[in-house]
């Protein structure tokens, strides 16, 4: 069975796949709560991820693109963004992330025109980034994109949790994504408040143009902002002790 399901803003779409069931590594099936985030904070693999792009990356070069890229939707594909000085525009605001994680050139920029200031993984092997998200700070928008390639760690979770439409869970793994972002950030030089920044700005952008349909996979911005500067407080401890 392959199916696709498309979310605006901010996050991921998933083609579906057999043989994805198989949970992260590091993380058990009891990974349910804040609190479990919180931990798995403080554990051996998180800490990984300040040395070690493997474990986002690897997923990358399992992805099949072209059959992934198959399943874009048409009302993204029919507005691919060809205007040079966009293009320029855009690839300013990528040179950090790729000097950060040089591995996440391999994923497949698929840049289109909208209102809705929108980054999302594509499977494992697209990055969409839409026309509104140049708005973004560059410092924001390297946070929105840190956030999605922490869709990559978390990848086959997600996968799980969509099908099962566990919500809960579901946003557990949207504020996971959000602290493999801050180790990025840190990798980066750049202030880890930046993708709180990012987050409010976003929210600011979307207005009225929310997206309903989204809404029950995340927090509303006051919570998810709760648990990252919750967890913001955890990781500078953890920058501060492996330093
Ligand atoms: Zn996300």
């Amino acid at each position: 069975m392959k199916k696709i399901i498309l979310f605006t803003a901010f996050l991921v779409f998933y083609l579906s796949t057999e043989g994805q069931a198989q949970i992260e590594n590091s993380i058990k099936d009891d990974y349910k709560t804040e609190t479990d985030l919180r931990n798995w904070i403080k554990t051996k693999d998180f800490e990984a991820l300040f040395d070690n792009n493997e474990l986002l990356v690897n997923k990358i070069y399992l992805a099949d693109k072209e059959l992934e890229l198959q399943y874009l939707p048409e009302q993204i594909s029919a507005k691919r963004i060809k205007t040079a000085e966009k293009i320029i525009q855009l690839n300013h605001k990528l040179k950090k992330i790729y000097d950060v994680v040089p591995e996440s050139r391999q994923l497949e920029v698929i840049f289109y025109e909208s209102d809705y200031p929108a980054t999302a993984l594509g499977n494992q092997s697209l990055l969409l980034i839409s026309s509104k998200s140049l708005e973004l700070s560059d410092a924001e928008f390297f946070a929105a994109l840190a956030h999605e390639l922490g869709h990559l760690y978390f990848f086959e979770m997600m996968h799980c949790a969509l099908e099962k439409k566990d919500f809960e869970q579901i946003r557990l793994i949207e504020s996971s994504c959000d602290a493999v972002a801050l180790v990025l950030l840190h990798k980066a030089g750049i202030d880890l408040t930046s993708l709180e920044k990012a987050l409010i700005k976003i929210n600011k952008l979307e207005g009225r143009n929310k997206n309903d349909k989204t809404a029950d996979r995340y927090y509303d911005l006051d919570k998810r902002l709760d648990v990252l500067r919750g967890n913001q407080s955890v990781v500078e401890n953890l920058i501060k002790a492996i330093r």
